[in-house]
């Protein structure tokens, strides 16, 4: 390792105080002056961290967006996921391969460009997208390719975009009474302040309101476990790692009104007695980083964060944005605070639930981003408004994350008990076969369930919903999403780590209709174990696109299938083959 390497490694590590926690931000930091992070580096990390280099390795080795090899000196990371696909993504990456002579997964010769796939980066309602070095470009056509390739090649790019192609639109199509309707800083802290810090969770609970990532845990509850929990010192964490295919609804939260959330964050701060909030943002979302830390600064100027917030003696809080690194397993709770000290992400055994032992062991809240926008209007406008709208199990407003084939992909803001034909029907979706309800790890409902709700009793949703038309092949639709979890497992326990490349391929066979009746029983009793074996909730909803077709779509299936008469064969020579064109035998010379 050239010596230049080391010096750039220990001034960052010193910028961070040679602090072990911060090691994702000090990879992150590495990462985008060298280009990558060979073991040589690990060991100069590990070297001026003063820990093991094992650590370094075991930490930078999970994340996407660290590479081992050197790339190029952009990146093109085009988005792959389903809706991507329904949109032309395989259009635009044909382009990108001939303009650049290279295929996906290579760098171009001259070493300036790499091309790489990449899950779903927020942006589906603006399909086909990519990120350029952090940047975003979105509405990709194959004929833009060519400007985007020059703009990389004459550094344009990095400074300010290019004109054919649209940068991110915030995409709000419906705003509601609860996220997005006009607020006044800080009226949400004042109020917050003028009670106790148990008249506050109270109030959340008179709201009943409940976590919005799609579990639903109620947040009064979550609160006062933390606020009761003994530790050091509480901590307060906004989960910004919505990374669930199709959902983008945080991105347009964060774009339209972020300051919402920290006034959230910071009635949480007081509600759960904590001094430090973390925002973790995701690493797809770099490019709302430099807005984000306006937001916080302005705040801090105004007294909303800080010493004695608001005036209050006493109460002091401020928060720090975590940078994720592209692992979708950091949206589960453990796993993101996991990665908030400086870890791999992955999930951790509970009990203890983070509310009794989270960040450093210590109590800590994670809430999502779309629940603390919440809690701040329900402390402006009290639990009786906010219980108001909505049904009786899920109060309020939901967001939705619309995309695929309608008219008006976008975000949202609906009353919960809305129905999913009543959602069809706003968004200009008129001949839908099915409706991917919170995702892939959600569930695929077909025309005769359009008449059911959206809300904790009937349909739960995290908020993405994804419109498949009736042109689509579905089933190739429900394979991208088993392909996404084979990608995003973690791998550390079997039944998820083997069980979901083992259901993809029993999944594949059955969809170029070499699957018999048998298959199909298998298939389903493969999910059955993934979901029942696997110790977190990637893996236990990993199966769903497959059992929620199974149950919706039966005549799909059957229609894949042999003939019950089918009587399997197997041609041996043929199978021989490349094994005889190793050896250098004829596949007639094999004796059978
Ligand atoms: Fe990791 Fe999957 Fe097991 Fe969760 S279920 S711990 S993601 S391997």
């Amino acid at each position: 390792m050239s010596d230049d390497y080391r010096k750039v490694v220990q001034e960052i590590v010193a910028k961070f105080g040679k602090d072990r926690k911060r090691l994702m931000d000090i990879a992150r930091a590495v990462h985008a002056k060298t280009g990558h992070i060979s073991e040589e580096i690990v060991g100069a990390i590990a070297d001026a961290l003063g820990c093991h280099r094992v650590e370094v390795r075991d930490m930078t080795s999970f994340y996407a967006f660290f590479s081992r090899e050197p790339k190029g000196a952009t990146t093109i990371r085009l988005c792959n996921a389903v809706v991507e696909r329904m949109k032309g993504m395989d259009a635009v990456a044909n382009a990108f391969e001939e303009t650049l002579g290279i295929r996906f997964g290579e760098t171009t010769p001259d070493g300036l460009i790499s091309l790489e796939y990449t899950p779903c980066i927020g942006m589906s309602d603006q399909a086909p997208a990519a990120l350029v070095n952090g940047k975003v470009l979105t509405n990709i056509r194959p004929e833009d390719v060519k400007s985007i390739v020059d703009a990389v090649r004459s550094g344009k790019l990095h400074d300010g975009g290019i004109v054919s192609v649209k940068s991110v639109e915030s995409n709000l199509q419906q705003a509601g009474p609860v996220i997005f309707a006009p607020f006044e800083r800080g009226a949400g802290i004042r109020k917050a302040l003028s009670m106790s810090p148990e008249d506050v969770i109270n109030e959340m609970n008179k709201a009943r309101v409940r976590g919005r990532g799609g579990a639903g845990f109620p947040l009064a509850m979550k609160w006062s476990f933390c606020r009761k929990a003994e530790g050091e010192a509480h901590y307060v964490v906004c989960n910004g790692d919505e990374g669930e295919p199709g959902t983008f609804k945080d991105r347009v939260i964060l774009t339209e009104c972020p300051d919402l959330m920290f006034e959230g964050m910071t009635i949480a701060g007081y509600a759960v007695g904590a001094k430090q909030g973390f925002f973790y943002l995701r690493g797809e979302y770099e490019y709302l980083l430099p807005y984000l830390e306006q937001v916080l600064a302005k705040r801090r100027r105004m007294g909303l964060l800080g010493e004695n917030v608001c005036g209050a003696e006493g109460f002091d809080f401020d928060i720090r944005i975590q940078m994720g690194a592209g692992a979708y397993i950091c949206g589960e709770e453990s796993a993101l605070i996991e990665s908030l000290e400086g870890k791999r992400g992955a999930p951790r055994d509970r009990p203890p639930f983070p509310v009794q032992k989270g960040y450093l062991d210590r109590p800590t809240s994670v809430n999502n981003v779309e629940t603390l926008c919440c809690a701040a209007r329900i402390m402006e406008h009290g639990a009786e408004w906010f219980s108001s709208m909505g049904t009786k199990d899920s109060t309020g407003t939901k967001l939705l994350s619309i995309s695929g084939d309608c008219q008006a992909p976008g975000v949202y803001e609906v009353e919960y008990g809305i129905t999913v034909e009543k959602v069809l029907e706003m968004v200009g979706a008129t001949d839908a076969q099915a409706v991917q309800i919170g995702g892939p790890s959600g569930q695929c409902i077909a025309p005769k369930d359009f008449g059911r709700s959206i809300c904790f009793e009937d349909l739960p949703t995290g908020g993405s919903t994804i419109i498949f038309g009736k042109d689509r092949d579905l089933l190739a639709c429900m394979e991208s999403f088993l392909e996404f979890f084979v990608e995003e497992s973690c791998g550390w326990c079997a039944p998820c780590r083997a069980g979901t490349t083992f259901l993809k391929m029993q999944f594949e066979k059955l969809l170029q209709g070499r699957g018999t009746r048998e298959d199909l029983k298998k298939l389903e009793e493969t999910a059955n174990t993934v979901k029942f074996m696997s110790r977190c909730g990637l893996g236990q909803t990993a199966p769903n696109p497959v059992l929620t077709t199974l149950r919706n779509f039966p005549a799909l299936y059957e229609a894949r299938i042999q003939p019950d008469d089918f009587i399997p064969a197997f041609d041996l020579k043929e199978a021989l083959k490349e094994a005889c064109s190793i050896t250098g035998q004829k596949p007639h010379d094999v004796e059978v």
